[in-house]
């Protein structure tokens, strides 16, 4: 996909319960020119989510539609759901001058960099697999066989992350913001 802009797309993956939603929140309240890509998912809602804000949420034949007339950047399948980023949204961000980022798994992540190898990928690590379990445990917004299969994805994605530009240890969300500044500020 070509970008004919200066701006720049970023990508943050890190597994299930790491925290980024609360690294890339503090990020985002600091960064006016940075936006968050809305993804289109196959997961229903959970409370409090709004189609269109947190997600496009699409029926499974809506987004296989999708899927075969090639409308996607990058799409996979995670814990049983689809979740996938559209082409022309992520086209229109940047041409609006806005900075991209997106927060997906690694799958999805590597397709992008196959597209578009300009994009910068960030991964955010936990300090630790027992921490991660905990955090998981204690948001309390999945059951225990979903807790399960998004445990099993962590070791997959921690190999992944190999790949990656970057990684950023979220300790605190604090030092991890300021990790992801410094990267950005140095690409
Ligand atoms: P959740 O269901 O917790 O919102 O998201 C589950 C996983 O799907 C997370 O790792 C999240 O980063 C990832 N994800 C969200 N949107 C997308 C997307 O558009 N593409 C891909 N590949 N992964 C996504």
């Amino acid at each position: 996909m070509e970008n004919n802009t200066d701006k720049k797309l970023y990508v943050i993956s890190g597994s299930s319960g790491v925290g980024k939603g609360t690294v890339l929140k503090g990020f985002m309240e600091k960064h006016p020119d940075f936006m968050l890509s809305v993804s289109c998912t196959t997961r229903k809602p959970r409370e409090g989510e709004q189609d269109g804000v947190n997600y496009f949420f699409l029926s499974k034949e809506e987004f296989t539609k999708n899927i075969e007339e090639d409308k996607f950047l990058e799409w996979a399948e995670f814990a049983g759901n689809y979740y996938g980023t559209k082409k022309k949204y992520i086209k229109q961000c940047l041409d609006n001058g806005m900075n991209v980022i997106l927060e997906i798994e690694t799958n999805g992540a590597l397709q992008v960099k196959k597209k578009m190898p300009e994009a910068v990928l960030i991964f955010i690590a936990p300090p630790s697999l027992d921490e991660l379990e905990h955090r998981l445990r204690g948001r309390h917004t999945e059951d225990e066989a979903t807790i399960q299969k998004r445990l099993g994805e962590v070791k997959k994605e921690l190999e992944c992350a190999k790949k990656y530009d970057y990684t950023v240890i979220n300790d605190t969300v604090e030092n991890a913001i300021n990790c992801i500044e410094k990267i950005i500020s140095g690409e």
